[in-house]
């Protein structure tokens, strides 16, 4: 027998291959989903020069609901460097926001410069398709290895990392290892699910019937892109022109109400645009691109947000009622944390637990921020108050603000609006301004009564 035989050329190069293997399905980080959270979290890692791999499901541009973004929302493009590509896209800007009631007898503008706590003048509102899918090149271009249409099955953790189960395009498995795990996988909410976290809202559980129409008579002059939001008792509409033809359309209403009016989308939004003199107006011309379509919108937080090397950002996290339109915003806010916290693990060699708890404790803050906000929307006190602001102590401006996404505006800001929150309960028994009416008054020509834009 040849002791010493020579080696064969594959011998030799099989451990090169296996270590080039490894090296190809390890990471710093892997990144489930590629939304406004997943691209965010992944480009602020890779600009600091972390190896992260971005698994995305779907393949994009595709459709999302969600289409009006907070004027804070710019800081983080800015500081993303995706700003100009934004503009580039030519998204329409957005100054303002308008609430009024469905009988058009009351209405109210926030416009976002005039707010004294707001530190970003304006937005943009976006077509989700476009928008998603520059950040998504953005996020490849500064680096990170996205995977389009990859969908992750499972995750589990060791003292080492993570692993992850993913399948491809033809559905064929793979395994990866990073060090950290962000979860951004929307409502898909795939980590909560899995450790059974998720608590739901136990009364906001609604659906949203919506389109995307042409021809939408919407408002002369600055106010033109400014998403509308109509109150209806119980149910409200949105109105967003996300380009210079296009406008989105929808209607939120409680799934049970949606069940009983006979559950057919069609029927559904027809019948509350009748009592809607308002948007009714605003559709008179107007032409559908296509079926109307609808989601649930139920709300809900996962009990925690992190794991040992794991941290859940956007939708991932916990999910809102739209109103304020804050989803994106807290996505990509929450994205960007997330990647400090890993950024500074990955720096040290092991997680950074104070890092992780003080995500914890800050994410849960601000989506409880915009959940106080929401609970108090539903209410008739409150819209009272909203729709008839007066300016005692800059309060109209404190709303501004929260309508701008100023989360952590400090304690000037936390006071005002404690107080206005106090204000809303007293209204309930002592009425500060006077009480609305969310029907239609008989007899009467619904017209607006710009009430509030003095005010600001
Ligand atoms: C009716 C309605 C109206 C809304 N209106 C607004 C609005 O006007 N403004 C606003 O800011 N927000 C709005 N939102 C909320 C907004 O849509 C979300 O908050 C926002 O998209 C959250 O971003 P995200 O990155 O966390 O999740 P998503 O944007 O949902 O992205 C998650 C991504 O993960 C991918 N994914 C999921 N599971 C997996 C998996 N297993 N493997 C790989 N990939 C996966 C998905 O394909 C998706 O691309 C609205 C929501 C609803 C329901």
């Amino acid at each position: 027998m040849n002791r010493h035989r020579p080696l064969s050329k594959l011998a030799i190069i099989w451990p090169i291959i296996k270590l080039g293997e490894v090296n190809r399905d390890t990471y710093d980080v892997l990144v489930i989903g590629c939304g406004p959270g997943g691209s965010s979290a992944a480009t602020f890692l890779t600009r600091a020069g972390k190896r992260v791999l971005v698994l995305e499901k779907e393949f994009f541009p595709r459709f999302h609901i969600g289409e009006s973004l907070l004027p804070c929302n710019m800081t983080i493009f800015r500081d993303m460097g995706v700003l100009a590509a934004l503009q580039a896209a030519g998204f329409p800007r957005k100054y303002g926001a308008q609430f009024e009631l469905g009988n058009g007898s009351i209405s109210t503008r926030f416009v976002f410069r005039q707010g004294k706590f707001n530190r970003e003048p304006e937005s943009i509102q976006v077509e989700r398709a476009t928008f998603d899918h520059v950040l998504l090149k953005h996020a490849r271009e500064c680096g990170a290895e996205v995977r389009e249409g990859w969908s992750v099955i499972k995750t589990s953790s060791d003292a080492g990392g993570v692993n992850v189960e993913a399948r491809d395009p033809d559905g064929n498995p793979h395994h990866f290892h990073a060090q950290y795990l962000i979860d951004a996988s929307g409502r898909g909410n795939l980590t909560g699910n899995q450790e059974n976290l998720r608590e739901m809202h136990p009364h906001w559980k609604k659906v949203a019937i919506f389109g995307h129409y042409e021809k939408v008579a919407l408002d002369a002059g600055e106010g033109k892109t400014d998403t509308v939001i109509v109150r209806l008792q119980n149910k409200w509409f949105w109105i967003i022109p996300i380009s210079a033809e296009k406008t989105s359309v929808g209607l939120v209403i409680d799934k049970e109400e949606f069940a009983q009016a006979g559950g057919e989308p069609e029927a559904v939004f027809k019948q509350w645009l009748e009592t809607s003199p308002r948007v009714k107006e605003r559709l008179q011309q107007a032409q559908r691109l296509g079926e109307l379509q609808t989601t649930t919108d139920f709300s809900y937080y996962n009990r925690k947000f992190i794991g040992d090397r794991l941290l859940r950002v956007g939708d991932a996290a916990g999910f809102l009622d739209p109103i304020f339109s804050a989803g994106v915003f807290l996505a990509m806010w929450s994205g960007r944390l997330a990647a400090e916290v890993v950024e500074k693990s990955l720096a040290q060699g092991r997680p950074n637990r104070r890092g992780f708890a003080s995500y914890e404790k800050r994410v849960r803050k601000g989506l409880m921020f915009y959940w106080h906000a929401v609970e108090n929307y539903y209410t008739t006190p409150f819209m009272e108050l909203f729709l008839q602001p007066r300016n005692h102590h800059d309060l109209p401006s404190a709303v501004n603000a929260v309508l701008a996404g100023e989360l952590e505006g400090g304690w000037k800001l936390r006071w005002r609006l404690k107080y206005f929150f106090l204000l809303v309960k007293l209204q309930k028994r002592w009425p500060l301004v006077p009480h609305l009416r969310f029907l239609p008054r008989p007899g009467r020509t619904p017209g607006r009564t710009p009430a509030a834009a003095a005010n600001h």
